[in-house]
């Protein structure tokens, strides 16, 4: 045992592989180091031989891999001097601003697409005490406000467009390296902005080109058919899905993404809502894990793409999964009517006959 290594964050964990000096002073709550769980009940389900692992970016501070840019967004707008930042949000990177902006001291602005983001997002903006518009106007409307005003007032954007996001993002890749002891042979991750799998790409090429790795992964990005410009060739003007953090018609890392793709012979595919959904419940009942309708877009993909042997047995998948399951209850409940929910009297007979009725067969 070893003592008094505390973990504080990913910008002083990685600090020699960002754009940090000695005397940055580091905006962090603990980000990243996020667990790596390997899956037991779905590949038996599949029926196939294949290593699953989810990277379980819900457990941030924030609850969603965001933090992760965020900390270095914020980190470097303060170090510049600047009083303000802005952002164009479905939900997670309003919250993970916020919180950024209050531990900084600083102002945030977020805007965000009115009733359509989940209620945790808003009230994570709203209680970390952003300043929150909401707009009559969905995410890529949001986002163009944002960089028109950023030209006419001093604040600092910190949608994925700002470079030191991407930065943070990458540290992901790096974590999951030093945990397999080498990429996986496939990466699958959900796609909005494709924000994130270009900064995981970003990170296993590093690491590739620094010789730690020999080998980066293919990289799989799943879109909500509602919502999927990668699958129609271009955007999308009215983007609809469940999965309100890939509600986003118009992707900012557009030109990355497709580079990307090509790079690391990957692929784009796209989900619909029911099978999102599907793949969200099956990862809360069989293994355990509860994130966010958007994250299981990942999964619901991989698991598709293993039936069709596309990603072929023996291979080793890591799954990001990006948000927290907590931060839309109502999805949540609203897609458990079959689930064990009783009134009783609060009475010993009523109860115990509840538990009898409820081990049967067990
Ligand atoms: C932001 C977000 C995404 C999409 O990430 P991009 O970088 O925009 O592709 C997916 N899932 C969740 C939960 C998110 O918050």
């Amino acid at each position: 045992m070893s003592f008094g290594n505390r973990y504080t964050g990913l910008i002083h964990k990685y600090r020699d592989h960002l754009p940090v000096s000695d005397d940055t002073r580091i905006i962090s709550l603990g980000e990243g180091n996020t667990p790596l769980i390997r899956l037991k009940n779905v590949p038996q389900w599949l029926k196939k031989d294949v290593d699953i692992y989810v990277k379980y970016e819900g457990l941030n501070p924030t609850g969603s891999f965001k933090d992760r840019g965020m900390t270095m967004a914020v980190t470097k707008a303060v170090e510049a001097g600047s009083k303000a930042i802005i952002c164009a949000s479905t939900g997670n990177t309003s919250a993970a601003a916020a919180a950024y902006a209050a531990r900084a001291g600083i102002r945030a602005f977020v805007l965000i697409p009115e009733g359509k983001i989940a209620v945790g997002k808003l009230a994570q903006a709203m209680m970390y005490g952003a300043v929150t518009l909401q707009i009559r106007g969905n995410f890529d409307a949001g986002m163009e406000l944002v960089k028109q005003v950023a030209e006419h007032v001093p604040v600092t954007i910190v949608n994925s467009i700002n470079p030191f996001r991407l930065q943070g993002q990458k540290t992901a890749a790096f974590e999951i390296i030093e945990e397999l002891g080498a990429a996986p042979d496939f990466h699958c991750l959900p796609v909005g902005n494709a924000g994130n799998i270009t900064a995981h790409w970003m990170g296993y090429s590093e690491y590739f080109e620094r010789g730690v790795v020999s080998q980066r992964p293919r990289m799989v990005g799943y879109q909500a058919a509602g919502s999927a410009p990668f699958m129609r060739g271009g955007p999308v003007a009215q983007p609809e899905t469940v999965a309100t953090a890939i509600r986003i018609g118009n992707p900012q890392s557009w030109e990355k993404a497709w580079e990307l793709q090509k790079a690391s012979q990957g692929w784009f595919d796209e989900l619909t809502d029911a099978e999102i959904l599907q793949a969200q419940r099956l990862l809360a009942m069989q293994e355990g894990v509860f994130c966010e309708p958007a994250s299981a877009a990942s999964l619901a993909g991989a698991m598709r793409d293993i039936r069709s042997g596309k990603i072929p047995e023996g291979s080793k998948v890591v799954c990001t999964l990006t948000g927290n399951g907590l931060k839309d209850p109502d999805t949540a409940i609203s897609q458990c009517q079959s689930a064990v929910l009783e009134t009783l009297d609060a009475s010993l007979g009523e109860v115990e006959k509840s538990i009898v009725k409820h081990m049967q067969g067990l």
